[in-house]
Order: structure tokens, then sequence, then C-alpha cells
């Protein structure tokens, strides 16, 4: 999964309003964050495949350190012992509940354990309908738990949201004529992560939480 993870991020501003959408962006990424030195390092293996799935150009061929869900579970925890942030912390979880939707059965429970995966991306439309509903509907509770301070605060992260959706059909509906070594591709998305971080850290800034619940509105 790739832009529904930020649903969930932006849908952690309702439980910690005072939390930054940078953390929470950077923590449902944390495993994929992670991944990518692992994958260069050596420590982990992946191959770039065109048409390897519908919805996936990358058959992931081991990841137990970043995608276990053992080591998930791990990493959460040291993200929510770091940071003191249960919901950080929970963001960092959540990425491998998603990515077991979407994965063919090769995310393994612990190193050498069996493999799991419903396998979403197995149907591209399924995949594009289903992250983008998570992303948003995360929008929608960010927008509910927070309102504007400027004119960019108003419109930015609706804008930023349609942007995410637009790269997402861009991945899934593109040509990719990449094939064999993995490296470039996990480099761009690391940048692409980080990138993303910034713009919800940068945008964020200019929406306040707001003091209580209100009525049932958007705060656009
Ligand atoms: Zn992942």
């Amino acid at each position: 999964m790739f832009v529904g993870h930020y649903g969930i991020a932006l849908a952690a501003k309702r439980l910690s309003p005072r939390t930054s959408l940078g953390w929470t962006f950077l923590a449902v990424q944390f495993l994929d964050v992670l991944w990518v030195p692992a994958i260069l390092l050596g420590i982990e293996h992946a191959r770039m495949i065109p048409g390897y799935l519908p919805a996936s150009n990358i058959k992931f061929t081991d990841f137990p350190w970043t995608h276990s869900l053992v080591m998930a579970i791990a990493w959460s925890w040291l993200v929510f012992r770091f940071s003191k942030s249960a919901v950080l912390g929970g963001c960092v979880f959540s990425h491998w509940v998603l990515d077991w939707v979407v994965h063919a059965r090769d995310l393994p429970l612990y190193r050498g354990g069996p493999e799991v995966g419903l396998g979403l991306w197995h149907y591209r439309a399924g995949t594009l309908a289903v992250e983008s509903a998570i992303l948003i509907a995360g929008l929608w509770v960010y927008l509910r738990a927070t309102q504007a301070k400027t004119t960019m605060g108003r419109y930015g992260m609706i804008v930023f949201a349609g942007l995410l959706i637009a790269i997402d059909v861009a991945n899934l509906y593109g040509e990719s004529s990449a094939s064999g070594n993995v490296g470039a591709g996990v480099i761009f998305a690391e940048v692409a992560y980080c990138t993303f971080a910034g713009i919800a850290y940068w945008l964020d800034r200019m929406r306040e939480p707001l003091p209580e619940e209100g009525p049932v509105r958007l705060n656009i």
C-alpha cells in the first residue's frame, strides 16, 4: 500500500491533536523507510519485475527485519518508547496491517515463519479504490478535527491529498520499463516519503486543532 497509509496519518490528528502530521506521515511509512536501507545494504531482498502483479512491480523475496509481524510490533514498540506517543506507535503498526491487505502472501509472521497477505494487489482498480477511500476518510477526519489559520491552510491539504491520489493513479496505471535491480526505485521511494512528510508538516502548521468537538461539519 502507498497513499492509503496517509489516511491513517491524517486521522491520527483526531487522537493526538498536538502531534504534527510530519511525524505521523513518517510513522505510517516507518517500516518502508527502514526497508530502503535494508534493501540497499543487502539485508533484505526484492526484485523489480514489470507486471509481476497488476498493482505491484516488486517481488518481495525476503524482508523479515522490516515487514514481519513480530518485527512490526517491535518497531512500533520502539517508536512508542522513544516518542512516548501511543498514537505514533500505532501509526507504525498500521503500516503492517494495511500492507497485509494488499500484499500477496509474502509478509512473514516472523523470520522463516508462515507468510500472509490478502492480495488486493491482484486487483488494480480495487487497490486504487481502497487506497483512495482510506485517504479520503482520513482527510475527512483531519478536516473535522482542525481549522484553517490561513487560506493555504483551508485548501492546501485537500489539494495535497488529490495530488497523492494522482500519483497513485500514475503508479498503478503508468508504464514501467524498469526491471531487475530495485535499488533506484527504492531510493526514489525514500525521497518521496521524506518529501511527503515535509509537505504534510508544512501544511499542518497552517491549521490548528479545534478546542473541542464541534458540530458535524467540514472546517475547511
Ligand atoms: Zn511496506
